[in-house]
């Protein structure tokens, strides 16, 4: 005997079942499906950010920050939409259209993406 895993009812029947009814069935898949666009939502609004922060410099014509500074502009650098490695060894991240280098003085080289 099992309990109905939306509201804790005891199941009566198949042993397979898993809700007491189907409106119990739907506000549970609703529910995953709804906490399901959260975490996307928040990782494209990350990344936006990102994207703005590196518009902005290059707007400016500047071409360097530093891990500081951006990170202090609200720059999350745990975030990216892909990223390469150089043959020189030196790893590109891309946010979308703009691309960056971080070296190892912690300088930030910020450019268009290369398509
Ligand atoms: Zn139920």
């Amino acid at each position: 005997m099992s309990d109905c895993i939306e509201c804790g009812r005891e199941l009566f029947g198949r042993c397979d079942k898993k809700f007491c009814s189907d409106g119990c069935r739907n506000s549970y898949n609703n529910r995953i499906r709804r906490n399901g666009t959260e975490e996307p939502r928040r990782i494209n609004r990350v990344l936006e950010k990102n994207r703005r922060i590196l518009e902005r410099l290059i707007i400016a014509g500047k071409r360097r920050s530093t891990l500081l500074k951006l990170s202090g502009e609200g720059f999350n650098f745990g975030y990216s939409t892909s990223f390469e490695i150089r043959k020189d060894g030196k790893r590109v991240i891309h946010c979308y259209n703009y691309s960056y280098i971080i070296s190892s003085k912690d300088i930030v080289y910020v450019a268009f993406k290369n398509i």
